[in-house]
């Protein structure tokens, strides 16, 4: 009978091959230190052999006591037996700390799924032993479709709580042949190990159709969708080529028709690298003043006169000349510089503008800017109108910002502040491209709007749809109830403008009356607004 005593631990439950009973007057005989007690009748001898640091090893054996030569044996077994323990200990202990150190560096603290850092290793293993036959490394690339709204609306530990779910609702998808990760924020990333296109896309329609599924969280039903890009591995690739690839391909879906799949084709990569270099592109160009204002011209349908201009954003390309948003503003959208946009064009048209205006005496009229979505919620919004209208001496009742229905929608609690601050100072707010969107009386009312302008597609209807009409008609009546004026945008014929003014629209703006150009006033237009302002003799609004 032999055991290592440490103080606490008196009993002899580990000792093999006695009784339970026996363990217990072993344990007494500990207790008080006997040398010798009776078990079933026979003697039994015990030492206790001193080890280091105040442990005692008891060993015990029947009939015979130890002589002294056994005893200093028996406390050098001890002593060894001792130290053999604690190295035993301490290699478990660092093992342990090993393996916790490696789970949390590959293993994701929210989901429980591998990382970033094991999916690469992962992938770098996989590439590196693919033997180039007929079936290949695959990857699906699922990011999560309108996952920040959903942080939005719900708050970030109910996107949490969805983050988990969806992470146990794809774990399933794991097998032999089938490695799950987490990317980052709400990107998941499936490998398969020996893939081909058929493949990858059952296992992406499979995948799409269990995250369509209505989540329960906390009592929430969170109906979701996640897009997904596949791409196959080719000779070469290397774990983050792969990646990319399957990025592009997913990043197409986003643009075309969220909630889809679609594989890499080489085109994405060159449209992903003139993208990237649009992007660094227009970083300069905001800086060098590339981008700059232009003006288009707001009418009045009742004297043909000028009442205010339109702001709009144009690039002066060293090498590609003129361009208009739809050649940048997207890629700026992305790349998170709409803000600076919105920045540079509020202070170069105040200041231009005013510039010219004040050449024409007695003339007033308003300069309405376009703002996006980020600019509406920033908080440095309204100190830079305050100064761009200080700077440039235009009063706050002739500026108008135009936001989308959308932005002005979706973003109601962070934009409440800029909108009421606004408001207070005399800044009118107009809802840009009406009909497109939302078109809710509700949020008519909920907000200060001053002006709608009605979207072009509508009014480029009008002489040929009826739709179009009773469209355009409706909206101006439900302005009217509601004291809000409107412009008609995008008018370019002569008819489309006749029938605006016979449904009493009272402003209009298109080709037909005004180009954006790089002057607010030409000749031309100012002579027009003087002459029926001296007709109507009546001021500008
Ligand atoms: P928007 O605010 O609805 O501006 C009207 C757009 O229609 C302008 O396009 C204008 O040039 C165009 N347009 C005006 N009259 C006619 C017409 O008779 N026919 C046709 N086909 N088009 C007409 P543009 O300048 O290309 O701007 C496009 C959009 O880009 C703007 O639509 C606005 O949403 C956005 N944008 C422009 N400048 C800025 C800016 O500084 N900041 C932000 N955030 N967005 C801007
Ligand atoms: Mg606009
Ligand atoms: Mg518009």
């Amino acid at each position: 009978i032999t055991a290592i005593m440490d103080g606490s631990q008196s009993d002899f439950q580990h000792c093999v091959g006695l009784e339970d009973h026996q363990k217990f007057l072993l344990a007494a005989a500990v207790e008080e230190r006997l040398p010798v007690l009776s078990l079933a009748g026979v003697p039994l001898h015990l030492y206790w052999a001193p080890l280091d640091g105040g442990d005692v090893m008891v060993v015990g054996r029947f009939r015979e006591a130890y002589s002294l030569e056994e005893r200093a044996l028996l406390r050098a077994m001890g002593r060894s037996i001792q130290l053999s323990t604690q190295m035993l200990a301490a290699l478990k202990a660092e093992q342990e700390a090993k393996d916790l150190a490696i789970r949390e560096a590959t293993i994701d603290a929210l989901t429980g799924l591998p990382n970033r850092r094991y999916l690469l290793d992962h992938l770098g293993a996989g590439l590196d032993s693919s033997s180039g036959g007929r079936l290949q490394i695959g990857l699906l690339f699922i990011d999560l479709d309108r996952f920040k709204h959903l942080n939005d609306v719900y708050g970030h530990s109910i996107g949490d709580a969805y983050l988990q779910a969806v992470g146990v609702a794809l774990g399933q998808f794991h097998d032999a042949d089938t490695f799950v990760a987490r990317l980052a924020g709400d990107e998941f990333i499936v490998v398969v190990s020996s893939a081909n296109i058929g493949i990858l896309t059952d296992l992406a329609d499979k995948i799409l159709q269990c995250l369509k599924q209505p989540f329960n969280i906390r009592g929430r039903v969170l109906h979701y969708s996640a897009s997904i890009g596949v791409a196959l591995a080719e000779p070469g690739d290397r774990p983050q080529d792969l990646l990319d690839k399957a990025d592009m391909a997913m990043y197409s879906v986003k643009q075309l028709l969220p909630g889809g799949y679609a594989c890499f084709e080489p085109y994405m990569l060159d449209q992903a690298r003139r993208k990237a270099d649009l992007e660094s592109e227009i970083r300069s160009a905001l800086l060098q003043d590339e981008v700059i204002a232009f003006f288009q011209p707001i009418i009045s349908s009742l004297h043909g006169g000028v009442v205010g201009f339109e702001a709009l954003a144009r690039w002066l390309h060293p090498r590609r000349g003129l361009l208009t948003p739809k050649d940048f503003i997207e890629v700026a959208e992305d790349a998170g510089l709409l803000r600076d946009l919105d920045a540079r064009i509020l202070r170069d048209a105040c200041c231009r503008f005013s510039g010219w205006q004040s050449v024409q005496k007695g003339f007033n009229p308003r300069l309405s800017i376009n703002i996006s979505a980020a600019t509406l919620q920033d908080p440095t919004l309204i100190e830079r109108v305050k100064e761009s209208l200080v700077s440039s001496g235009l009063k706050a009742r002739n500026l108008l910002l135009e936001v989308t229905e959308s932005s002005l929608v979706k973003n109601v609690e962070r934009a409440q502040h800029n909108i009421l601050s606004l408001k207070k100072m005399g800044v009118k707010l107009a809802v840009d491209d009406f009909g497109t969107g939302y078109s809710s009386l509700r949020y008519l009312r909920q907000f200060p709007v001053s002006m709608l302008k009605i979207d072009r597609s509508f009014v480029s209807g009008l002489g040929q749809s009826y739709d179009d009409k009773v469209i355009v008609e409706t909206i101006l009546r439900m302005a009217a109830s509601l004291g809000i004026q409107v412009v008609a945008e995008g008018v370019e014929t002569e008819e489309q403008r006749q029938i605006l003014s016979r449904m009493g629209c009272e402003f209009l703006q298109g080709y037909l009356l005004g180009q954006p150009l790089d002057s607010p006033m030409s000749d031309q237009l100012l002579a027009r607004s003087e002459r029926r302002r001296k007709w109507l003799r009546q001021p500008i609004v």
